[in-house]
């Protein structure tokens, strides 16, 4: 069976073996990341919608885990905001009712975390991956560019709330943009909420290369010291203390060849090699970021958008 909405197993850093559910259509978003490494966001929406029919996605899972796969989670992720598909619950209890072996973990940009039936869809999940990029509204429409209605407190006070209601773990992920959210007043405001939100775990995360606007870049060292300083306190982790995504299970290096085929003959962007080689693109990122760090392919910023090329 060919797969439209499930990609991977990818190898995931802080997930192990991770089977993605994208549950939307490329790049439908509430907000359009500065950083985004799927690129501009094309449908900019904060409307819930059934984007992708309950019926596509759950028949695509049955197929892939009647084989009972070895996966450490099944990942609502992707190239977009899965919370904007008004069944993500009724895909969630029916992974819970029939596959009940599987940890479920959602990403999401908390946008809809103010909508206390969105909160309520995502109980029966086992680990809540929300981003928290900003607590000042200036610095939240910077980074975030969120969808018209969309407001930064709401969020906060969503996240504070699902806290309260949610008995599995929250891994919450801060975004580090140099010159916009590392004021020492930005810190001293998301350290005041994270103690309101207590997460279990907060990871902070930089760029591993070019995003959507090429003047984002990667947060030095002092940068990431100065944060992890101030939220002593606080279960701080960088994404760097993950493991190498080389060394998980499903690291496929057929696929960081093909890639290393492809753009040694022409440079290409992100959506080029998914199409090409017709792997999702949440997938393709994962081996792209891997390539990106061990210096074997380099970014460069064209009209057209990010292409990459073979270093050597
Ligand atoms: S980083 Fe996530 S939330 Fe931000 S634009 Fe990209 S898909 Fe949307």
């Amino acid at each position: 069976m060919k797969y439209k909405h499930l990609f991977g197993p990818v190898p995931s850093r802080r997930l192990g073996l991770s089977l993605g559910i994208d549950p939307v259509p490329y790049k439908t978003c509430s907000f359009d990341c500065v950083y985004c490494e799927c690129g501009a966001t094309t449908k900019l929406t904060a409307a819930r919608n059934e984007y992708i029919p309950v019926d596509e996605i759950i028949s695509e899972l049955d197929s892939f885990l009647s084989s009972n796969p070895t996966l450490d989670y099944i990942t609502f992720s992707g190239s977009g905001e899965p919370t904007l598909n008004i069944v993500i619950g009724r895909v969630l209890s029916y992974l819970k009712k029939n596959f009940s072996q599987y940890k479920i973990a959602v990403l999401t940009n908390s946008s809809l975390f103010s909508d206390p039936e969105v909160r309520e869809e995502l109980l029966l999940a086992d680990v809540i991956m929300p981003s928290l990029d900003a607590v000042s509204e200036n610095v939240f429409q910077k980074i975030n560019r969120p969808a018209s209605g969309i407001n930064i407190s709401e969020i906060i006070n969503g996240l504070i709330d699902f806290r309260k209601e949610f008995s599995g773990k929250i891994w919450l992920e801060i975004f580090i943009i140099t010159g916009i959210n590392d004021t020492d007043e930005e810190i001293e405001k998301l350290h005041a909420v994270l103690n309101k939100i207590n997460p279990d775990l907060i990871q902070l995360n930089s760029l591993d290369r070019p995003g959507t606007e090429n003047w984002v870049v990667p947060a030095d060292e002092e940068t990431l010291e100065k944060f992890k300083k101030k939220f002593a306190d606080l279960p701080v982790v960088t994404i760097s203390n993950y493991q190498n995504r080389e060394k998980i299970g499903s690291y496929n290096l057929k696929i960081e060849d093909a890639i290393l085929s492809t753009i040694s003959r022409r440079p290409c962007t992100a959506e080029d090699l998914s199409e090409i080689l017709d792997i999702h693109i949440a997938e393709l990122n994962k081996y792209l970021d891997t390539l990106h760090e061990n210096g074997r392919i380099e970014a460069v910023k064209k009209p057209r958008g990010i292409f990459f090329k073979t270093t050597v």
